[in-house]
């Protein structure tokens, strides 16, 4: 059975006169931290002395070593990059952990990979926002709120679940709806919408526009007609809310026709091996062994896709349109 918890179903009792230490102040460090703050909590910040540290320092907050962190918090949010954190977590945050503390992540991803282990003496939770960092401030501050997975790994002292809704009203998360899924899933799910869908979205995208430039469609109308107006955005907002099949009726009787008559064409068995495919080598984790030689070997091959991506015709086109819709006056 599904278990969602709102804005009554916690209390930030368990989060008063603790110290939440905040590892790391990118996407997800800065605006969890700053959620919090403004939620009453005593916030302080873990991380190298260098930008992310500046950023963390304009913002207000006091800055520690990861270790120095780990060792003056209470509840311990460890928000940094997956790939770095088994090797960030030997060597700064074991040593820096105490009996009684939570540890808590924001994805499954390495416990779902048996990355790390801990010390049976500490709560280990999960407090996983499906949203990027920089809307987990905009929500927060436009009160709207939005999705966390939950999940506790350890507890020790009956306080896991407690500090996990805690931690997920703080951070603004309540206001919409937190839903308890396994460290597990949170991982496998995840990996599998950007392996699978967004890839399949991109090469809609990327193959839409090349068509219609090579064919001597304006790049600029064929880019905004494709997304950059926001549509495909707005239809996927209303997805959110009245299911994919259900906005179809927002859509004009030509339009529907022509979606669902066509939609066969991309649905093909090829196109469903390959989801599989890319579902298995997540369940397998030959995904995760991958991608740990990536980082082992200096993202020698990730470099390069990037590369790829930012010199596809597909990305030329999209700052060409950008560039002039920049310059252009309205008239
Ligand atoms: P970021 O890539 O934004 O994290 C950057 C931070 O990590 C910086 O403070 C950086 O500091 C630190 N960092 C990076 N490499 C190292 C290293 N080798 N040693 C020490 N510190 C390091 O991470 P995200 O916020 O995107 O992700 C954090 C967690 O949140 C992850 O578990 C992710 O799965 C999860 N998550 C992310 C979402 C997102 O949209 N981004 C959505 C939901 C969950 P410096 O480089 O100075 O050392």
């Amino acid at each position: 059975m599904v278990r969602l918890f709102r804005e009554d179903d916690a209390t930030l009792e368990p989060l008063v006169g603790k110290t939440i230490a905040v590892l790391g102040y990118g996407n997800q460090g800065r605006a969890q931290s700053l959620n919090m703050r403004d939620s009453g909590m005593t916030i302080i910040v873990g991380n190298a002395d260098d930008k992310y540290a500046a950023d963390a320092r304009e913002d207000g907050f006091e800055i520690h070593s990861i270790r120095d962190a780990t060792a003056k918090g209470d509840i311990i949010l460890s928000l940094l990059p997956d790939e770095v954190t088994p090797a960030i977590y030997a060597e700064s945050i074991r040593p820096g952990l105490k009996a009684g503390d939570t540890l808590v992540f924001a994805s499954g991803y390495c416990i779902c990979f048996d990355q790390i282990s801990f010390p049976d003496d500490i709560n280990v939770v999960m407090v996983a926002p499906r949203t990027m960092g920089a809307l987990v401030r905009e929500s927060y501050l436009n009160g709207r709120g939005f999705l966390s997975f939950l999940d506790a790994h350890q507890d020790v002292d009956g306080q896991a679940w407690p500090i996990a809704l805690a931690l997920a009203k703080a951070i603004g998360s309540l206001k919409y709806y937190a839903m308890q899924a396994t460290f597990k899933s949170e991982a496998e799910l995840d990996l599998f919408t950007e392996q699978a869908l967004v890839p399949a979205i991109a090469a809609a995208l990327m193959t839409a526009v090349e068509v219609l430039v090579a064919a001597g469609y304006d790049k600029i109308e064929s880019a905004l007609e494709m997304y950059l107006s926001g549509e495909m955005g707005d239809i996927l907002h209303e997805a959110a809310h009245l299911g994919f099949v259900g906005q179809t009726s927002l859509h004009s009787p030509t339009s529907r026709y022509g979606t669902k008559s066509r939609l066969h064409l991309f649905a093909t068995p090829e196109f469903r091996k390959n989801m599989e495919e890319i579902l298995v080598n997540v369940q397998n984790r030959s995904f995760a062994n991958e991608w740990a030689a990536e980082q082992a070997g200096d993202y020698q091959h990730f470099r390069a896709l990037e590369k790829s991506m930012a010199d596809s015709v597909f990305a030329q086109v999209e700052r060409d349109v950008m560039h002039e819709l920049a310059a252009a006056t309205p008239q």
